[in-house]
């Protein structure tokens, strides 16, 4: 039964035809292996099997479903190892292993997946530690872990030691064993003729020929060659007439016998009733490399284990927008398949909020500097004096607001966006939407972590801050809160935005902070907007975050906040949260 079929696939990348028309079916518990060189869209193949592409043409059904519609129920059963995916530099690999154990219903036991793929004395250390065989290693236990029936590995061998590689190759044939199907990517010919049981050899994005490994080296080659020394002079005929041998050449007292099947037995067996014996009997037998080499055509960089370059310039495919996968997360769309584990969503923040500790530079500044401020204003003396450009109240009470939104726009601008460009780098939003999770979660988790930390900073200044110093707390509560959850949905919409738009974590950081300084500008961090020249004052307010803590001001002053900076943050979130949805890539 076929478990993987492909009928006449095709995908181009704008001018680049990456599969041309390929074609084939994996059985239930077999080993297949696409071969071929760099560039021939063996990785594009395998990547329209998982549903991570989609196709321009043909069909491709997965376990009788189709990858493209039916993804999330796929994602379950399929187990996927991706070239060149990372995960954050600082997470330990026990902890990466029970978090995408997470991700499914019937996990595999972590520690026993570490323990298999030699990764024990590792498991407490950090990702970036390890090194290029043990990161392969991770990347094998993580497609692994959900017990797919599938698993689909690109590359697999690449970058280990010989040790290793036999290491790995075991587990695959243990793999088998135990009933999983595997569709093996590899460039390698050796991987392939030691563990598929059938190969595709594809080149240029066509299929050139499917077979076993064995028959496929002789269909190229001619079969196999037996050579001995005769004991007497024969008739040659005598061998020319079995049906294993395809043709025989006599050189000096060699004889050299090509054809195919059981041929050294057949020959021998011949020679026999003629009363002639074989001697120093030589048998060589076709090697999958010869029949690449003759089928193929001879590219230089087949034996050089490199891989294919990583294409350059952005990937403008529409199914890396997360738009489009956002759709296909509808109910309408899961319609078959069991929701992804809750547990995973706690998983998820668990993590991030660990490796926001482990790198504290966003913590710092979007935690620790406004509260630093907050003490320093409440300590220096006069700033708690009602003042009359502040319409009685005091410096620090009007200064209250304008540390909530510098919290609000380090968090959103700096340390929500880094993160999810650093992921989209690494290819860790990538790997997880191959597994039932889907990676909007990983998004969701980042924006939960940041909410809840500037919820806290928010309480400790207004409270804190307000009794502390014996101000007031807003006195109009119910417009104080509208005026910072709209102000909140605003920053966090254009933090979005610089995440959909920035192709690296550096990106990121540049354009959140050139967009930093400006906005705390007009918030009044350096000076308060009451004390700025009318004009500035009405740019100022014409600004998501300026906006923001005018209307925070109004309501600790007293008043409801007015219309315009209301009209203005739902205008900015408006904006921004289309760009966002729209432009936003998992690659
Ligand atoms: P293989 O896995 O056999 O090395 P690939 O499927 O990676 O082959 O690539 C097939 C062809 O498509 C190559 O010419 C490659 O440069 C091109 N290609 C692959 N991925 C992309 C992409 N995301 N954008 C543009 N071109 C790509």
């Amino acid at each position: 039964m076929a478990v993987v079929e492909v009928v006449h696939l095709r995908k181009s990348y704008g001018p680049t035809r990456a599969v041309d028309d390929i074609s084939f079916d994996v059985s239930d518990g077999e080993i297949f292996g696409l071969l071929g060189p760099n560039g021939a869209g063996k990785t594009t193949t395998v990547e329209s099997v998982v549903g991570l592409r989609v196709p321009d043409a043909g069909a491709i059904r997965v376990l009788g479903l189709d990858p493209t519609a039916d993804g999330p129920a796929l994602r379950d059963r399929v187990g996927v190892q991706l070239q060149e995916s990372a995960l954050p530099a600082k997470l330990r690999v026990g902890e990466a292993l029970s978090l995408y154990a997470s991700f499914y219903r019937t996990p595999d036991d972590p520690d026993r997946l570490i323990n298999v793929l030699g990764l024990a004395v590792k498991s407490e250390s950090y990702f970036r530690e390890l090194s290029g065989g043990q990161k392969q290693r991770l990347s094998i236990a993580l497609a692994l872990i959900g017990r797919p029936k599938i698993a689909v590995l690109d590359e697999l061998t690449t970058g280990l030691d010989p040790q290793a590689r036999k290491e790995v190759w075991g587990l695959i044939e243990r793999l088998r064993q135990d009933g999983v199907t595997i569709l093996l990517v590899t460039h390698d010919m050796d991987e392939a003729e030691h563990l598929c049981d059938r190969v595709a050899l594809i080149d240029a994005g066509r299929v050139v020929a499917i077979d076993s490994p064995a028959r496929l080296a002789e269909r190229a080659t001619g079969g196999k060659q037996v050579r001995f020394r005769p004991s007497a002079p024969f008739d040659t005929t005598v061998l020319t007439q079995l049906p294993e041998v395809r043709s025989v050449e006599h050189n000096a007292e060699w004889v050299t016998v090509s054809g195919e099947g059981d041929l050294v037995n057949a020959v021998i067996l011949a020679l026999a009733p003629a009363g002639v014996a074989a001697h120093d009997v030589v048998m060589s037998s076709a090697a999958l490399e010869d029949a690449f080499l003759a089928l193929v055509g001879n590219h230089d960089e087949l034996t050089d284990g490199t891989v294919a370059p990583a294409p350059t310039g952005p990937v403008r495919d529409r199914e890396h927008r997360a738009f489009q996968e956002w759709r296909s997360w509808s109910p309408r769309r899961r319609a078959g398949a069991a929701a992804p584990p809750r547990a995973a969503f706690r998983r998820l923040l668990g993590t991030e909020w660990r490796l926001a500790v482990r790198n504290p530079a966003a913590l710092v500044w979007g935690f620790g500097l406004p509260l630093l401020l907050l003490i320093l204003f409440a300590s220096l003396p006069g700033t708690t004096k009602p003042d009359k450009s502040f319409n009685g109240l005091s410096f620090f009470q009007i200064y209250l607001p304008v540390l909530v939104a510098l919290s609000l726009a380090l968090l959103s601008l700096v340390a929500l966006p880094m993160p999810l460009a650093s992921y989209r780098e690494l290819g860790v939003l990538r790997r997880m939407r191959t597994t039932p999770v889907p990676p909007s979660w990983l998004l969701g988790a980042q924006l939960v972590l940041n909410l809840a930390l500037l919820a806290v900073v928010a309480l400790l200044v207004i409270v804190g801050g307000g009794l502390s110093s014996g101000a007031h707390l807003p006195r109009q509560v119910p417009g104080f809160l509208l005026a910072f959850v709209l102000g909140t949905v605003t920053m966090f919409a254009i933090g979005l935005w610089v995440a959909s738009i920035a192709r690296t974590q550096r990106a990121a950081g540049a354009i959140g902070g050139a967009l930093l300084y400006p906005m705390m500008f007009f918030a009044g961090v350096w000076v308060p907007q009451q004390v700025m020249p009318s004009w500035l004052r009405d740019v100022s307010q014409l600004t998501g975050l300026g906006a923001a803590v005018d209307a925070m001001q109004n309501s600790i002053e007293g008043h409801f906040p007015s219309a315009l900076p209301l009209v203005v943050m739902v205008v900015w979130t408006a904006a921004f949260s289309w760009f966002a949805v729209r432009m936003f890539r998992w690659e």
